[in-house]
């Protein structure tokens, strides 16, 4: 049942204003435990959907998701905090709202899980405004293309190295021809001789990425770094803590290998910061996290200005459309929760290329009946 709760008297609102918000929660169990070097084990990936509805009845489906904590706590500030703050707004002011949401709760905040609340809130308005221009997020976000770079991104780490090269192969029989694994094993050498392996089954062509989350120190990462420049890394992702901007300076500065980051800057500023100082070679917003799509698109504008290519991190569904918008894309992440799996349209590759959706919106619509057995509640 939706909310009607209105602030303003209806013959004063035009039909963008906003006449209600839905908030709905799912865990959503993944096929098998995956793993990384930081987060640990992952069973399930949380999924917010935020649903805006305005007085003539479009309606906007906006989302984040975490890798299965913290959900409820931005379930929290989207029902409790959030949606008063757009009923009765116009749904088609969208960067007014935006910064209002980001004040309103910046204090207690900023960068933090209101940045994921944020992005569902942003990602809802921008799907009105692509409907009611009927026009796909590709076009609307920028237009470059509709299609993109992208590569299959592994959450292997606990994998042994028979079933990693097992799981690789299983990507380049679907069709990618660029792959990432994860590395930060406590004995660095056992990453190495994984990386190796990788490179041979994989061949000369196929691009090649590692992703240690944020694992090692400045030290270990330079030294894991140097031992794998033989093996042709297009990048080397989260090398250390994502704050320390310097540290990665020092390992862009000591090994042969671009380093990219971006999953865990959840404000602009930060990137204004790493781009200044992480000496970085991609950047990698993301649209759950980074202030929904007005957030991932400033992101990309500051990469443009520095000469960098903008990449993404997980819910590929979306991103799609993001990449293939902007002329400076570097690889669309094709990320392990299969959140396009609960969609209308998995994402569709050809050629080696991600495809954006033509249809009016951000090109995700949910699939009610596979996603309603996860629903944990909903406002
Ligand atoms: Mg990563």
């Amino acid at each position: 049942m939706l909310n009607t709760i209105s602030c303003v008297s209806h013959n004063e609102l035009s039909a963008t204003h906003i006449k209600a918000v839905k908030v709905e929660y799912y865990q959503v169990p993944l096929a098998e435990v995956l793993s990384d070097a930081k987060h640990g084990d992952h069973t399930c990936f949380e999924l917010l959907v935020c649903r805006i509805y305005c007085q003539d009845g479009t309606e906007g489906v906006g989302y984040t998701y975490t890798g299965g904590k913290g959900g409820r706590a931005i379930y929290s500030l989207l029902d409790d905090e959030l949606k008063p703050m757009l009923i009765g707004r116009d749904a088609s002011d969208i960067h007014a709202i935006w910064e209002d949401l980001g004040w309103h709760l910046h204090y207690v905040g900023r960068g933090g899980l209101v940045s994921f609340a944020i992005s569902a809130v942003d990602i809802a308005l921008w799907d009105i405004r692509c409907k009611r221009l009927n026009l796909p997020l590709w076009k609307l976000a920028g237009a470059a293309s509709n299609k993109t770079r992208c590569y299959a991104g592994g959450i292997d780490l606990n994998f042994s190295e028979q079933k990693l090269l097992k799981n690789i192969d299983s990507y380049l029989d679907r069709g990618f021809n660029a792959v990432k694994i994860k590395v930060g094993k406590d004995n660095y050498k056992e990453d190495v001789a994984r990386v190796a392996a990788v490179r041979e089954l994989i061949g000369k062509q196929t691009t090649f990425m590692v992703d240690a989350n944020y694992s090692m120190t400045v030290e270990k990462a330079i030294r894991f770094g140097r031992a794998i420049e033989q093996y042709d890394i297009t990048w080397f992702e989260e090398p250390t803590i994502p704050d320390d901007y310097e540290g990665y300076g020092r390992i862009a500065d000591s090994i042969n290998i671009a380093l990219a980051m971006g999953e865990n800057l959840h404000t602009i500023h930060e990137f204004t910061y790493a781009i200044r100082q992480a000496k970085l070679g991609f950047l990698q917003p993301d649209a759950s996290n980074i202030g929904g799509i007005t957030g991932w698109l400033k992101v990309a504008e500051l990469a443009y200005a520095h000469n960098l290519p903008v990449c993404s991190h997980g819910m590929h569904e979306l991103h799609v459309s993001l990449m293939s918008s902007q002329p400076h894309a570097g690889y669309l992440e094709v990320h392990s929760f299969p959140i396009d799996v609960y969609t209308t349209r998995p994402i569709v590759i050809a050629d080696g290329l991600a495809i954006a959706s033509d249809e009016p919106g951000t090109g995700v619509t949910f699939d009610e009946k596979l996603l309603r057995p996860h629903l944990i509640k909903q406002s």
